[in-house]
């Protein structure tokens, strides 16, 4: 099986280039209601995660709680807590499975690391729940 069968493909995917604002950040944050979304170069290169932490822990310590000093500041100059790290387009299900058990979405990328989509933890427990459906049946 290949984990592309999993993939949310880009285009349906909500993600931010790291020369936004940390402001437009918040609001595509807010328009598409994940704590979590992906952040590109303009390249299309997979670049990290930024979280709702992040943005928040990044304008109290560094902005003093004002958005408007931050509003200037790009996306990419607020430390982030940790990236969801990404697979590649040939990686086997294994390795997808083992990034699955630690963080809630996986950023896959092109053997030029072109940032092609995620797979989701729910996409996959959705498809095993299904095969354990499947086997429940045919028993
Ligand atoms: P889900 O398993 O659908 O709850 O998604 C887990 C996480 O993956 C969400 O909290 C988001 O951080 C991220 N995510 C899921 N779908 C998308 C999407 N279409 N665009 C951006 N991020 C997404």
């Amino acid at each position: 099986m290949n984990i592309l069968f999993f993939l949310t493909p880009k285009s349906e995917v909500a993600y931010l280039y790291d020369d936004q604002t940390l402001r437009q950040a918040l609001e595509i944050m807010e328009h598409h209601r994940y704590t979590a979304i992906p952040m590109i170069s303009r390249l299309g290169k997979y670049i990290g995660t930024i979280t709702e932490g992040d943005m928040l822990w990044g304008i109290k310590n560094e902005y003093d709680l004002s958005l408007k000093e931050a509003e200037h500041v790009p996306v990419a100059v607020i430390p982030r807590r940790s990236d969801n790290c990404p697979v590649s387009i040939d990686a086997t299900m294994e390795d997808m499975f083992g990034k699955a058990l630690n963080q809630n979405f996986v950023p896959v990328v092109d053997d030029q690391k072109n940032f092609i989509g995620i797979i989701t933890r729910k996409d996959i427990m959705r498809y095993c729940y299904g095969q354990m459906g499947k086997k429940a049946q045919s028993v």
